[in-house]
């Protein structure tokens, strides 16, 4: 060894982030479980909160960063040439399930003694357990949907045969189920749907090809036909119920081609199928399949939600605790006031993004305990779709600035962050995209009952708000939400309203956010002289919240028109003319 060489300094290595449990550590959860629930509905809950937290932030958490690379496989033959079609899970599904079977994540929803809190206590339980899950929580939201359709549809014969196994806690009687929609014609345009129901004495037979069918793992499913002489569109469709495979195993007149390549939620086999005279069973009547599933796309649209703001939840622990250990420029990254000004508004966001969604499961809780008024009920239909958009708009924007929080490690893979991203980009386009969504909200014939509900409950947000910058916080909810609503009752071309229809659908859901998020501050802060509340108030209402500004459809078709002189160029004939 030459001893007049400089000693090398040994490497260095950065500490990673850490999660703890996920439960204590989540202030906002805490506090709202315990404004909103009776304290004896709280103090039964808390325990098994506590655990789950502690299990996600802790031993799931590390399987699912082990587990990165499996993924879900279909094998479609057996040895002797049977089809199989038998989709192997990877290990963190099956210990998901397990999990899911001891909390009852979706069984606990149809608790009936928790009356209208049930719905509280399952998501609050979701809310933990679904950032470590690899998005398992997909099978379990149609599952849940598929039992509320079922219940809803009054048919005693398929709820009996049914709804107990989807609700069960007990692993040798779970299913779930799936909710075959997409067919290559379209998603958004169920309408177009090419699938046919042919009468087979007194049940059906189904003939197609179902393009998108999530956790094709599922023992049962609900999918929209059309009756033989129905006519075409969205009436002439029915919803049928079938099983997937029959008491051996051997599958029910379908193939499963093959599971999709996918950017993310990699670990949920979707697959695209063909019915080839699949027996099923009409659920109700022969017709408007596309109202009877309501009831599903609902209850998914809620899980979606919840998805979100736990993704945005789970994506600022990992961002907070890594600020805390990564040293950039002589102090640690929490120190430095444009970092922290960064967390800060990806925090706003998640709180304002958590206070809308936990207020649409409230009401969704009161409606199947059937202690619900028109106006609660008017407001359940309209920030359904509303919550689902916004909440997937904000996730996907809260991730994506996590993984720049990371600088260089945040997209690398094995840290599990570019997982992270990936996965909460499918929020806004499963369940309806948002543009879709948008229309949805805001074209639907109920719309100025749920309108004047919203604006019910802004109001009564802002009314108890005493600090002085909380009401001025407030003031602004109010003239956003009373602006976008006055917009709405003007007259405008039909292609002005659908052109604006998601900047005033955003727009109406950032104000509900704020209006809630000053809700809850001016509760803090009473209760407890806790200013979070009151600094993500105040952070949210400086971020945009009216997005309205004027559309000018023709001007967009110009810009996205071909250039001039130039249209033939693009021709299929290379544009010579002849
Ligand atoms: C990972 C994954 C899993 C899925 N699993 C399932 C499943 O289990 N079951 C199931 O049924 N489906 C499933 N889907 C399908 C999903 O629900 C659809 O992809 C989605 O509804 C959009 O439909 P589409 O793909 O046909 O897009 P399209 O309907 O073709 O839409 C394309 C674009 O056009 C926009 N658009 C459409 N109509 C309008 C309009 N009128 N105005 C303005 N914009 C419009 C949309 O917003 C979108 O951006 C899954 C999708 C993914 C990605």
């Amino acid at each position: 060894m030459n001893d007049s060489s400089p000693t090398q300094p040994s490497p260095f290595t950065q500490s990673p982030p850490e999660l703890g449990n996920q439960y204590r550590d989540d202030p906002l959860l805490g506090g709202w479980l315990s404004r909103t629930l009776p304290p004896a509905v709280l103090r039964d809950l808390e325990p098994e909160l506590d655990e789950l937290g502690a299990t996600a932030g802790g031993p799931l958490y590390r399987l699912q960063l082990a587990d990165r690379r499996n993924e879900p496989r279909l094998v479609q033959w057996d040895a002797w040439g049977n089809r199989t079609d038998l989709v192997e899970v990877t290990p963190l599904w099956r210990e998901a399930e397990r999990l899911t079977l001891r909390h009852g994540l979706v069984a606990t929803a149809y608790q009936r003694e928790l009356g209208r809190w049930a719905r509280i206590a399952q998501f609050a339980k979701v809310y933990l357990f679904h950032p470590s899950s690899d998005v398992y929580t997909c099978p379990l939201a149609m599952t849940d949907g598929a039992a509320r359709s079922l219940l809803e549809s009054g048919d005693r014969a398929l709820i009996d045969r049914a709804v107990p196994h989807l609700t069960s806690r007990d692993a040798a009687t779970f299913w779930t189920s799936g909710q075959w929609m997409t067919e290559t014609t379209g998603g958004s345009d169920v309408a177009r749907s090419r699938t046919t129901a042919v009468r087979d004495g007194g049940r059906w037979r189904l003939y197609g090809r179902k393009w998108f069918t999530s956790a094709v793992t599922a023992q049962m499913a609900l999918t929209l036909a059309r009756p033989e002489g129905n006519p075409p569109g969205g009436r002439g469709l029915a919803m049928f119920y079938l099983e997937l495979r029959d008491q051996d195993g051997r599958l029910n007149g379908l193939r499963v081609d093959r599971l999709k390549d996918k950017l993310g939620t990699r670990k949920v086999p979707t697959a695209e199928l063909t019915l080839e005279g699949a027996r099923a069973e009409l659920v109700g009547q022969p017709m408007n399949g596309t109202r009877a599933i309501e009831p599903m796309l609902a209850v998914t649209r809620m899980w979606n939600s919840i998805c979100a703001i736990s993704f945005m939840r789970r994506g600022l622990a990992l961002a907070r605790s890594y600020a805390a250990r990564r040293e950039a420029f002589g102090k640690p990254l929490a120190d430095q006031p444009l970092h922290a000004d960064t967390l800060a508004a990806l925090e706003a966001e998640t709180w304002g993004a958590f206070l809308m969604t936990f207020l649409l499961i409230e009401l969704h809780g009161r409606q199947e305990a059937a202690e619900i008024d028109d106006g609660q009920r008017a407001l359940l239909r309209l920030l359904t779709p509303l919550t689902k958009l916004a909440t997937g708009k904000q996730a996907v924007a809260v991730t994506s600035e996590v993984v720049e929080a990371f600088g260089g490690a945040g997209y690398v893979e094995d840290t599990g962050l570019p997982q992270l991203l990936r996965d909460t980009q499918v929020l806004p386009i499963w369940e309806g995209t948002t543009n879709v969504l948008s229309l949805d909200a805001l074209l639907r014939s109920d719309l100025h009952a749920g309108m004047a509900a919203l604006m019910g409950r802004v109001s009564a947000c802002v009314r108890g708000l005493e600090e002085p910058r909380l009401a001025a916080a407030g003031r602004q909810a109010v003239g956003a939400v009373e602006r976008a609503a006055l917009w709405l009752q003007s007259s405008h071309e039909r292609d002005v309203l659908q052109a604006s229809a998601r900047r005033l659908a955003l727009t109406i859901a950032r104000a509900l956010q704020l209006a809630l998020l000053c809700e809850h501050a001016q509760w803090l802060l009473k209760r407890s002289d806790d200013r979070r509340g009151f600094a993500a108030a105040l952070r949210f209402s400086r971020l945009p919240v009216d997005l309205m500004h004027e559309s000018d459809p023709e001007l967009d078709r110009v810009l996205l028109g071909p250039v001039p002189g130039e249209a033939g160029r693009h021709s299929p004939r290379g544009g010579q003319k002849s």
